[in-house]
């Protein structure tokens, strides 16, 4: 029988990448992985398909802008989507090729199979032609992930009432797609496809789109892709979505009490997910899921049984790529004996729409629920040389900081390239950075950074130089 050091069970960001850093580590490893292909959610039906739709369906729409730039363009321009889809899955497969090359050559050993506890420390894997094979390991950690969450009473036939997974490969654009939940999915995929030109609806049961994020962020999107042509339906509760032929009907229930009919010809639930634990045997093992079926973990990602770790979506705290990283590399150093931290404030959040939308830290809502007194600094990106030159004027970036000592506690933006330049806010934040030490750091000029700067002049004094 073989023996490992660590087995993960899941090749998502999480699983994969705690993998290399227990392979760097010098343990012997093993990764375990139910599909063909290595990378999870994320590299096959989420994170990467996704971004490069966006990719595909931005370019389409700059199209439209290309006049304004003094470009003509003759002849027929039109989407061809099957090629879209295709392009899109090569860089999937690309990808996800690489994960495979980088198991090698940290000499990973790589199970195809689903994998579940048979003990403490030693894990069934079930191949797909049905053979069994037994492993053992003195540390295991489950990467299992998320699956799409729905609602009781909907139906999904993955044919027209679908999920992100379905809406990644469709075969024709809707002519209206009806999207429940307005959080970053939903969002991301309904600005694919009316780029691409389907009418689309957002139906929302809070009174705000992303409503996680600051309040600011979720206006100043809803206003931007309003323009675009999104409609919205917030503070709507749906009540029945149903399939009528090639139709999909929705109905929800807003803030008075009044029915409202939407008709789409594709409907996409976008309305959570939740973590995957089917298959995994987990209670076996002893390993304890909370309430809400995540794997129950301490601070040091430890589960109810001492040699048994969880990461990533399966676990507790936003569901994100690069926080299932972060949790693969601790769990791995944990067992290195070094001592890593996260500061799970310090986790970004991006949304990849066009402006995008990243934030870091305490939003106002937050910070006024504490009762943490603040200073607010806003820049828009209009005002801009960069933004202007470039035509992206939409936006802007907000700084808060704490009233007295001035230390940075939330960072908000929207506007273009903001998904990157959110870095800078992590990383002033995790060096507990003053606004004031921001706004005395030289951007280069002109560029769509300056606005973090700006913001910072404007939240210490209200000293911005170009407003
Ligand atoms: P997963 O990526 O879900 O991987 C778990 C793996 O475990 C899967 O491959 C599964 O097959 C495997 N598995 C499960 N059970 C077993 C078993 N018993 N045996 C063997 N294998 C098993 N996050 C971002 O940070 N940025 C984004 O831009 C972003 N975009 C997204 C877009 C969409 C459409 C979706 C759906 C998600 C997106 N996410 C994004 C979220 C991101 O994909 C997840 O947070 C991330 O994949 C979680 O990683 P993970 O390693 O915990 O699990």
């Amino acid at each position: 029988m073989s023996q490992f050091d660590v087995t993960i069970i899941g090749s998502g960001p999480g699983g994969y990448v705690s993998a290399i850093r227990c392979a760097q580590l010098g343990f012997k490893t093993a990764i375990i992985e139910k599909y063909p292909t290595l990378g999870g959610t994320c590299l096959n039906v989420g994170c990467i398909p996704s971004k490069a739709l966006l990719a595909s369906s931005h370019h389409y729409e700059e199209l439209q802008h290309f006049a304004d730039h003094g470009i003509e363009v003759s002849g027929d321009v039109k989407v061809n989507l099957t090629k879209m889809i295709e392009r899109k899955q090569a860089v999937v497969d690309q990808t996800s090729g690489g994960v495979k090359f980088l198991m090698d050559k940290n000499n990973v050993t790589v199970f195809e199979g689903v994998g579940s506890f048979e003990s403490a420390t030693s894990v069934k894997i079930t191949k797909n032609d049905g053979s069994t094979e037994i492993i053992e390991s003195k540390n295991i950690i489950i990467a299992t992930g998320s699956k799409p969450s729905s609602l009781p009473f909907i139906t999904i036939d993955k044919e027209r009432i679908i999920t992100s997974t379905e809406a990644l490969k469709l075969k024709e654009v809707p002519k209206h797609l009806v999207i429940i939940g307005g959080g970053v999915i939903g969002i991301e995929l309904g600005q694919v496809y009316l780029r691409l030109g389907a009418q689309v609806s957002v139906v929302e049961f809070m009174d705000r789109i992303i409503p996680g994020m600051d309040a600011a962020l979720s206006k100043e999107l809803t206003k931007v892709l309003k323009k675009q042509g999104m409609k919205f339906y917030t503070s709507h509760k749906v009540q029945s979505v149903e399939r009528n032929g090639d139709a999909v009907v929705v109905k929800a229930e807003n803030a008075k009490g009044e029915i409202i009919t939407l008709e789409g010809d594709y409907s996409l639930v976008s309305v959570g997910r939740k973590p995957y634990t089917e298959g995994l045997n987990a209670e076996k093992a002893g390993v304890k899921l909370t309430d809400r079926g995540q794997v129950e973990v301490n601070d040091h990602l430890q589960t109810s049984v001492s040699n048994i770790y969880a990461i990533g979506d399966v676990v507790r705290g936003a569901m994100l790529a690069h926080k299932a990283e972060e949790e693969g590399v601790l769990v791995a150093e944990y067992l290195a004996g070094q001592k890593p931290h996260i500061d799970y404030n310090l986790i970004p959040g991006v949304v990849y729409t066009w402006p995008e939308v990243a934030a870091v830290g305490k939003t106002e809502e937050q910070l006024k629920e504490a009762g943490v007194a603040y200073k607010a600094g806003s820049f828009p990106f209009r005002a801009l040389g960069r933004a202007r030159a470039g035509g992206d004027i939409d936006g802007f970036v907000k700084i808060l900081a704490d009233a007295k000592t001035d230390e940075v506690l939330g960072v908000h933006m929207i506007g273009a390239r903001c998904a990157d330049l959110i870095a800078e806010a992590v990383t002033a934040m995790e060096f507990r950075a003053s606004a004031e030490d921001i706004s005395r750091m030289s951007h280069a000029h002109p560029t769509f950074a300056e606005a973090i700067k700006e913001a910072a002049l404007a939240a210490t004094g209200n000293r911005a130089l170009h407003v």
